[in-house]
């Protein structure tokens, strides 16, 4: 058995259901679920947001001996902000760039970035003792990076879930818990939310099947149906087998996670009920509903949702 970091990676866009996903996935033996990794640099070491544990990032006893143990010593905010620069440089806006070089013209700072990554997910692997990391942080284009890690095998997993739910889910006020004040989370119009999932999808399509060990696709409509199952074909993939948390059909038992950032629901804990959220086929806009279509609608067909927004067609 070959000894590569197995990373089993949530693609998507934002509001897919990946922080539940990733949550439940976490509770499993040898799974470790780190939420969205690719912003520890800011927000976990640099804003000091709070870990899912409830300590924020920095002090998190877990994230101090992975980080220590990655890098041989504390992290300077300098170097953090140096990092988080080039995670924005390569995977903003010089994505194609970046790709190309991962694999055919390494440039020193490219190098030196999947260097910095590939010694912090083996780390999270050696302090953690878990065979399988659960990574939601959803961009393609990290995830296709991922890839190419000396080390890593990644398995990835294109979480989707129908525009006009994640477009209504984007317009609503939600409080942010991460510092542990009344702060709200970006809010988003459905337009830009669309032009995101649209831009998203198709590049989890384009990237990851070529780039990754296995490559599964999961419809969030899917996974609230039959969420054992969903969940059991995720832990398939990986190869690394154990018991799951669900205490009945639709219950899951979830301990806290040490995860480093994502959507609210990451510091739940507790026997959680999994019921669709469906607040949108009756609460969103007609116009907005209409503008999300417009500007999804060849992947609405080709993900098999209907137009009109009606129940999603089965597989
Ligand atoms: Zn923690």
């Amino acid at each position: 058995m070959n000894d590569d970091v197995r990373v089993l990676y949530l693609a998507g866009s934002g509001r897919t259901g990946s922080t539940i996903v990733a949550n439940i996935l976490g509770q499993v033996d040898g799974y470790f679920a780190v939420g969205e990794l690719w912003n520890i640099w800011r927000r976990g070491i640099m804003e000091a947001r709070r870990c899912g544990c409830g300590e924020p990032v920095v002090s998190c006893p877990v994230w101090s001996s992975i980080l220590e143990s990655a890098f041989g010593r504390r992290l300077e905010r300098h170097e953090a902000e140096q990092l988080d620069a080039l995670t924005h440089l390569y995977l903003r806006t010089r994505w194609v760039r970046a790709l190309r070089d991962a694999r055919r013209n390494p440039s020193p700072e490219g190098d030196a970035y999947r260097g910095a990554l590939a010694a912090l997910y083996g780390a999270i692997r050696d302090v953690t003792g878990c065979r399988v990391i659960v990574d939601s942080s959803k961009s393609p284009v990290y995830g296709a990076l991922l890839a190419t890690l000396r080390g890593v095998e990644l398995h990835a997993v294109h979480l989707l879930r129908d525009p006009r739910a994640t477009a209504f889910s984007s317009t609503r006020v939600r409080t942010l818990p991460d510092f542990g004040d009344a702060r709200l989370m970006r809010r988003e119009r459905p337009y830009v939310a669309a032009r995101r999932w649209t831009k998203n999808h198709t590049l989890c399509g384009l990237l990851l099947p070529a780039h990754a060990a296995s490559f599964t696709r999961v419809r969030y409509e899917d996974f609230m149906a039959r969420p054992g199952d969903e969940i059991a074909r995720l832990v398939a993939t990986t190869g690394v087998h154990a018991a799951l948390p669900f205490t009945d059909e639709r219950t899951v038992r979830l301990a806290a996670t040490h995860s480093v950032s994502g959507n609210p629901g990451r510091f739940t804990v507790g026997d959680v009920s999994l019921r669709p959220d469906d607040e949108w086929r009756t609460a969103m806009r007609l116009s907005d509903r209409a503008t999300v279509t417009a500007l999804t609608w060849p992947l609405l067909l080709r993900h098999r949702y209907p137009l009109p927004g009606g129940r999603p067609h089965t597989v």
